[in-house]
């Protein structure tokens, strides 16, 4: 768990009842070393420009490019996009998602607002979904496969080990997305697959 800034301890909380060795990370040793990758929701632009201050840009870089697994959250998801529409002049935008996301793109008068999603692959039964001043998901390139969207808009992705949210399912006590995502590195680690290019950021 990427532990700069935002709601870590919710996030921590789900992956550890969710059965996981979940923990905040915070260096470049333990990025370089982590199995897979949760970024919390936050603030972008200050996680952005933590991990530039602690010098994780290139360890997050090298881990991204060698497949490392990431579950994100709102400014997570930011974080992650391709392009960022209304960020700081020099937001970083990690393209492990080839989305093209606006910041607080529902509008500041609507801080904040709560639904319920329908996210088929997660079975019959809908998903509550909380936004928080959540980014609007305005472009997805052809790798992006939508999981939920609202009003039309994508707000639940996956691409390839990516699966990233606009919204906070680590604050509705529904753990059923987190267990989607171990789910997913467990069968990583069990395939024998070579895991995720460990190793210096150099
Ligand atoms: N508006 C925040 C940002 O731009 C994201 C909000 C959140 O993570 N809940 O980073």
């Amino acid at each position: 768990m990427l532990a700069l800034q935002g709601d870590v301890r919710e996030h921590l909380a789900a992956f550890d009842q969710a059965g996981a060795e979940a923990f905040p990370v915070r260096t470049a040793e333990e990025i370089l070393s982590v199995h897979a990758l949760a970024l919390p929701g936050g603030e972008s632009s200050t996680l952005s420009r933590l991990i530039r201050v602690f010098g994780l840009e290139a360890p997050l870089r090298h881990r991204l490019a060698g497949g490392m697994p990431t579950f994100s959250t709102c400014a997570g998801t930011i974080l992650l996009s391709r392009e960022i529409l209304d960020g700081t002049a020099d937001q970083l935008a990690l393209g492990a998602l080839d989305l093209r996301t606006r910041r607080n793109g529902y509008g500041r008068q609507v801080d904040s607002f709560e639904c319920d999603l329908d996210l088929p692959l997660l079975g019959s039964g809908t998903f509550r979904a909380v936004f928080i001043r959540a980014p609007v998901i305005e472009g997805c390139g052809p790798g992006v496969e939508v999981l939920a969207a609202h009003e039309g808009r994508p707000v639940a992705v996956r691409q390839g080990r990516h699966l990233s949210f606009t919204f906070h399912p680590e604050m509705t006590g529904d753990l059923r997305l987190h267990r989607l995502f171990l789910d997913g590195v467990g069968e990583l680690l069990e395939s024998g697959a070579p895991l995720p290019a460990e190793g210096s950021a150099a």
